[in-house]
């Protein structure tokens, strides 16, 4: 090496030293910067909107698609990744029933996207005109990955806003409805809002609030959806499930809880039969969570005679299906009875301002054991969207909307209403 070469390689040392040594400073200031942040206690984001759909699951989608379509400005707050939940994230991508003793019941936004989901991957629907032999047959085999993303574009047609990883942490009543503060990793939102619609399978807004909720001492079992030795068709074949018996979604660590125990039953059975795991969806499905206590309950002789509310807003049909340890037997129906689903049923008593759409809708045990089903949750959360909407729109609550103007909303967007040809 000659006397320029090491020079050179001196001044080059220096240099990069010099840039290391400011490139650490750089990051050292913005370090103590970034920790500055969490201490704050606003909110980095807030929205003024007139529906927050809390829970963008089976019923909570089609409730926020329903206020946006109906020109309410809407927010989606959901706490996993993808909007369906228990079709999607709980892999029970087989909705049913929409139909009834050889016709249609359910319709309007459920429908829409589960016939074009199907469409799309060129799949088979039920014919409804043929009254099936198990009620099961006219469920509708779903590939779970398209509805997740059909939502998420059928959202942003409505202009539904979604915010996903997100929860509520505070819910305060204000003069005009509410102040609901979330928060999310890295994320603190603030939303005012005039209406809510808890759609969040086991009523935890409801909690929230203190109102009251219903729940037995004993649960129906949740499932685990896997599939072992054999390839996942997705929207083609039934799936492989597990029970997880004593499945509980009242808080994270109970569902953790649930998570543990399912994963550990797949591994265990892995093992034994020696196949291979091809699915796993990600999480526990749960049958059965709280309920709300409603302005009205419907009771399983409500639900098997096929009353009709003065105040039905959709039809629900399904067998009396309680599982239990042992397994179930489902208790179809009676020819000719189909049951229907009262506004009310959607109220937390002695509310105002918050409506409920999903599996956590006012029901005796066994009644909701055949209410909670996917087509009946979507119809309702179609229903809780075109309130909510209302009592937006008329600085009134949802139990003070004209009946007749959430009918001819629901039947402008597509829905089937009880008594209404
Ligand atoms: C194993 C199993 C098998 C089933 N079989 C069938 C069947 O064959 N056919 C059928 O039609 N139905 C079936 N069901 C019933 C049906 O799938 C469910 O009852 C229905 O999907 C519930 O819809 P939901 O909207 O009430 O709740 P979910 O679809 O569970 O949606 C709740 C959503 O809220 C979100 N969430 C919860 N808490 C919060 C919070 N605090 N903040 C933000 N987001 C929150 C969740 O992440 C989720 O996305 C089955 C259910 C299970 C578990």
């Amino acid at each position: 090496m000659n006397r320029n070469e090491q020079t050179g390689r001196r001044d080059f040392l220096q240099r990069s030293l010099a840039g290391s040594v400011a490139g650490l400073t750089i990051a050292s200031t913005s370090h103590v910067m970034a920790q500055t942040v969490p201490h704050s206690a606003d909110p980095e984001i807030t929205n003024d909107v007139d529906v927050l759909v809390v829970g963008g699951g089976t019923a909570g989608h089609v409730a926020a698609i329903q206020a946006g379509r109906a020109g309410a400005k809407t927010l989606i707050v959901e706490r996993n990744s993808q909007l369906g939940g228990t079709t999607t994230t709980g892999g029970v991508a087989f909705p049913g029933l929409f139909d009834a003793w050889g016709k249609q019941v359910i319709a309007g936004i459920g429908w829409e996207m589960v016939k074009e989901s199907v469409e799309l991957d060129e799949g088979e629907l039920p014919n409804f005109a043929k009254v099936p032999q198990h009620h099961w047959q006219n469920q509708v085999y779903t590939n779970q990955f398209l509805y997740a993303i059909l939502a998420e574009e059928k959202c942003a047609q409505a202009g539904v806003e979604i915010a996903y990883y997100e929860f509520p942490q505070a819910v305060t009543r204000t003069d005009e409805g509410w102040q609901v503060d979330c928060v999310g990793f890295g994320t603190r939102r603030r939303v005012r809002c005039k209406q809510i619609i808890d759609c969040t399978g086991g009523a935890e807004v409801v909690g929230m609030l203190g109102l009251p909720r219903l729940r037995e001492e004993e649960r129906q079992p949740g499932s685990f959806l896997f599939m072992l030795g054999q390839e996942h068709q997705p929207g083609r074949n039934q799936i492989h499930r597990l029970y997880v018996h004593g499945a509980d979604s009242t808080n994270s660590r109970t569902a953790t809880e649930a998570n543990l125990t399912g994963r550990k039953s797949i591994l265990a059975k892995v093992r034994r039969e020696g196949k291979r795991l091809m699915h796993l969806q990600p999480e526990t499905g749960f049958r059965e969570t709280y309920r709300i206590e409603g302005e009205t309950l419907v009771t399983v002789n409500d639900y098997t005679s096929g009353r009709v509310f003065d105040d039905a807003i959709s039809y629900a049909f399904y067998p009396v299906d309680l599982h239990t340890k042992t397994g179930v037997r489902p208790k179809p129906l009676q020819p000719g009875k189909v049951p229907t689903i009262p506004l009310r049923a959607l109220i937390p008593k002695g509310s105002r301002n918050i409506i409920v759409a999903g599996r956590c809708v006012s029901s005796d045990r066994l009644a909701n054991s055949g209410l909670r089903v996917q087509a009946s949750c979507m119809g309702m959360g179609q229903a809780a969207g075109v309130a909510a909407t209302l009592a937006a729109r008329s600085g009134s609550t949802p139990l003070e909307v004209p009946l007749s103007e959430i009918h001819a909303l629901l039947r402008e967007h597509g829905q089937i209403v009880p008594g209404m040809g």
